[in-house]
């Protein structure tokens, strides 16, 4: 089975229920951007799927970057005079401003309160802060909560370490026909927020693993990375290779109710642009086309001096929805019905980069034949009619300059439906792939077999 047929035979309800599960049993890890919460997170990945846990040292020097310490965190609280936890760790792991140095001492409400942060838009929910690269304290907690909080000494303890270690991330290559490679990341450094982080997570995961049950021409990476440094750091340290990337693609915040984003790679015109727009219009589902900005993983690997063509993929784009770093982005926030389209046109456009030729025809001059060859009437019998008109499209532009995806963007017809058309073609020795040696063509006109044999050379 190739690429393409899995996008059509693909179970969509086991396939976002699987995808739900694994987010359901992530959810409640503390990860950050290093640690034991992301290697944790990894070990689990690793039995969905073969990836391998790569470690890289904290200081080793990463283009302008540094990696940094490792931080783990036990326990946070802060208590009040009676002894309760008025804001604890362990109800949500988003109550402690990642990357906290740590603390335990005692201070009064005034004190207290420049290190605690609130949304008072949204009063119920707690917001999502990092503190990375400055040596900082804070608590985050409902806007309800801090309005509670009485006058007076509380005891405030993060008991936390942040020192030597390791950045982990993940990795996992599946060997196509080709060492020429399609790129998949995403990140896995947020605690517990469901969209944001571990949809692209899951998704990345069920790619690899049906893609790893069927034929394909490119090789496919995947790699979990915390979010900025890990980018830098697996760029950096894999400098050399990466002139195999062709194709790549962020997975992020794939599971809400939203409909579709694509934001197109720096370049703007890569394939993987052009094969997304052209899935995405092919659906007809209400999507959005975005031109590329510097936000996301994606200004890592499309920064000048790299260039590589990766997009991102999206539902609501990033920050689009209010919930967006704030713990409302929880498990109700995402749909299986949601991650399973988020798949299916994902697996559609990548089945457009595995599919997509430049043939060249072996009988260029006039129309060749296609009665008698059977071809006329095998496209009338099946009836749609796209069939014979995609066979014309493709005998009209298979002049070596125009590839399978020029001809569906320039005819509008489906893209599978213009392979299937110029596959029908070659197999009668009407068309042969550019840069392939040519089957030896049913001769109609010989000349036209003659030119054809020389071009494709
Ligand atoms: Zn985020």
């Amino acid at each position: 089975m190739r690429v393409w047929e899995l996008a059509r035979a693909g179970d969509s309800t086991r396939i976002g229920r699987e995808m739900y599960e694994w987010i359901e049993d992530l959810y409640p890890l503390c990860r950050s951007m290093t640690g034991e919460g992301l290697r944790e997170t990894l070990r689990r990945l690793a039995r969905l799927v073969p990836l391998t846990i790569q470690e890289v040292p904290t200081g080793t020097p990463v283009f302008d970057w540094t990696v940094p310490r490792e931080w783990n965190i036990r326990d946070a609280y802060v208590k009040n005079s009676r002894g309760q936890r008025v804001i604890d760790f362990r109800e949500s792991n988003l109550h402690v401003v990642h990357y906290s140095v740590p603390i335990h001492t005692r201070m009064p409400l005034a004190d207290l309160r420049p290190h605690l942060f609130t949304l008072p838009g949204h009063p119920d929910w707690i917001p999502y802060r990092t503190s990375y690269h400055e040596e900082r304290w804070g608590f985050c907690l409902s806007h309800r909560r801090l309005l509670e909080l009485e006058t007076g000494e509380y005891e405030v303890c993060i008991d936390a370490t942040l020192g030597p270690g390791s950045l982990s991330y993940g990795e996992l290559l599946l060997e196509g026909e080709t060492s020429d490679e399609v790129l998949i990341a995403c990140h896995v450094c947020h605690p517990s927020l469901a969209n944001d982080n571990l949809a692209g997570v899951a998704l990345a995961v069920q790619l690899a693993r049906e893609l790893a049950g069927v034929s394909r021409r490119y090789s496919y990476r995947f790699l979990f990375l915390p979010g900025t440094i890990g980018a830098i750091a697996w760029l950096s340290l894999n400098e050399p290779s990466l002139r195999r990337i062709k194709h790549g693609l962020v997975l992020s915040c794939t599971g809400d109710a939203g409909s579709v984003t694509y934001k197109k790679t720096r370049r703007g015109d890569a394939a993987i642009d052009r094969a997304f727009t052209r899935t995405l219009q092919e659906r007809g589902d209400e999507h959005t086309v975005l031109e590329f900005s510097p936000y996301g993983d994606e200004r890592q690997f499309c920064s000048p001096g790299l260039d590589l063509p990766v997009g991102c993929l999206t539902r609501t784009a990033h920050g689009g929805y209010p919930e967006y770093h704030t713990s409302a982005d929880d498990l109700a926030l995402v749909h299986p019905w949601a991650l399973a389209d988020t798949f299916g046109k994902c697996l559609a456009a990548l089945g457009i980069l595995e599919g997509d030729r430049t043939y060249l025809s072996l009988n260029p001059k006039c129309e060749p034949h296609l009665g008698k060859r059977g071809l006329y009437r095998r496209a009338l019998e099946r009836g749609p009619a796209p069939d014979s008109q995609a066979m014309l499209w493709v005998l009209s532009f298979t002049d070596g300059h125009h590839s399978l995806l020029d001809i569906a963007e320039r005819s509008g017809l489906p893209f599978q439906s213009i392979r299937a058309a110029a596959e029908a073609l070659a197999a009668h020795g009407l068309l042969a792939e550019q840069g392939v040696i040519a089957p030896v063509p049913a001769p109609v006109n010989s000349r036209g077999a003659r030119d054809g044999s020389r071009l494709a050379g």
